[in-house]
């Protein structure tokens, strides 16, 4: 007897990750929203029934931004580590900001849902009915998990959004060995990511030329993720240049220096922060833009954030510098594909250079097929990617039993 695996969503696309696993019990890993669809609407996982237990493998709203929606009309317990929980809070509190009506859940569920959290450690296993569930460091974020399922002497392996190669921030999963099942994020699986050394040389140079000029070196970060990466990288290249941090960054700056033990270097990345200007007020603001400096703000894709103050005060020797990837239509994709951004329905030209660097989060190809080289699964179910089918093909070719679900599919393994 294997299991069946429900895909509601972040089958062949990226977003709103959402698979119902039944064993002996119903087990739901992930509950997360599509903010950037075509359509232009949010979109959230497909109608299931009740599940017994909800496991969250991180925080990106992708996976868990869901989650006080089950407290319209249910009582569920959701596991997850103890950053989890504290940076869901915040990320849900401004999604409710943000979209308001726009969400399936009032803050009455919110208020629900944090009350449901059961946390969970890395390598600490749990059981369920006859189901052992365990989660293992993802490498991804603060907090994120790989989640391993074990059923009747079967193994089904959930990769979450993960990274093999070692960050600032994070050691990096390691592989599984012996899986039966595993449920794949596919993001970068049709591509390698340039040498990581490389890139972060690359970007400290570009910081030092346009602080030389003059200018300011303006990096559109993730607040969860990217601005602690970034903080602690520069730092370790360099003690001094000036740094200023803006946004909603920096309550999640606070949240990883909350939780030690889910960073790489506690010590290190709580003496970078301290040395780094965090902004508080409009004069720190005013400060930022007059020195020649370093400043991550968000929102990554630029699409709203204080970033874009900075943008419009920033003197004709600054730079964009993106670290990460923006969607299609993003401000962010807008400026590295057209030169322009939108405000208020209006083209604003930018007369910047911009920069596209990858730092990227997630593991790149040759990463995930290390992966599957050690796992060796019975089956592999793709998901979080663009273009899964197309990988499908390829491990078939090498022998894999590997599948790209669409939305609403179901999977029976043996
Ligand atoms: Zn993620
Ligand atoms: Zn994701």
């Amino acid at each position: 007897m294997g299991f069946t695996i429900d895909c509601l969503g972040a089958s062949r696309e990226v977003g709103r990750s959402a698979f119902l696993v039944k064993t002996d019990k119903k087990i739901m890993l992930d509950y997360g929203i599509k903010i950037f669809d075509p359509t232009g609407k949010p979109k959230f996982p497909l109608e299931h029934t009740k599940p017994d237990m909800v496991v969250i493998s991180h925080a990106h709203l992708d996976h868990s931004g869901c989650v006080p929606s089950l407290y319209r009309n249910m009582k569920v317990r959701w596991h997850a580590p103890p950053p989890t929980k504290d940076i869901c809070e915040v990320l849900w509190k401004d999604s409710m900001k943000i979209m308001g009506d726009g969400l399936p859940y009032r803050r009455s569920h919110f208020n629900k849902a944090l009350k449901y959290w059961t946390p969970m450690q890395y390598n600490k296993p749990i059981k369920t009915g006859n189901t052992r569930v365990e989660l293992y460091d993802a490498g991804h974020i603060c907090g994120a998990a790989m989640i391993d399922l074990r059923y009747k002497g079967k193994r089904l392996l959930y990769s979450g959004d993960f990274k093999g190669e070692e960050t600032f921030m994070h050691k990096g999963a390691r592989p599984v060995e012996d899986a039966d099942v595993l449920v794949m994020e596919t993001t970068y699986a049709l591509k390698d990511h340039p040498p990581r050394k490389e890139t972060e040389t690359k970007l400290m140079q570009e910081i030092y030329e346009t602080i030389d000029n003059g200018g300011n070196a303006l990096l559109p970060s993730f607040a969860l993720g990217r601005t602690q990466e970034l903080i602690a990288l520069i730092r370790s290249y360099d003690p001094e240049i000036p740094v200023f941090v803006d946004g909603m960054g920096r309550e999640l700056t606070r949240i990883y220096l909350k939780h030690p033990k889910y960073i790489k270097d506690p010590k290190a990345f709580r003496k970078a922060v301290r040395s780094v200007n965090i902004v508080e007020s409009i004069a720190d603001k005013k400060r930022a833009s007059n020195t020649p400096c370093a400043i991550i703000a968000g929102a990554g894709m630029m699409n709203g954030g204080t970033i874009l103050n900075y943008l419009f005060h920033a003197n004709s020797q600054s730079k964009v510098i993106f670290t990460g990837y923006c969607i299609e239509g993003t401000n962010g994709w807008l400026l590295q594909n057209k030169g322009y951004i939108m405000q208020d329905d209006q083209e604003l030209h930018v007369d910047l250079p911009v920069e596209y660097l990858d730092l990227s989060a997630h593991a790149g190809r040759k990463d995930i097929m290390k992966f599957i080289e050690t796992a060796n699964p019975e089956k592999i179910v793709l998901v979080h990617g663009d273009q899964p089918k197309k990988f499908a093909e390829e491990l078939k070719e090498e022998g894999y039993d590997a599948v790209a679900p669409l939305p609403g599919e179901r999977i029976e393994t043996g």
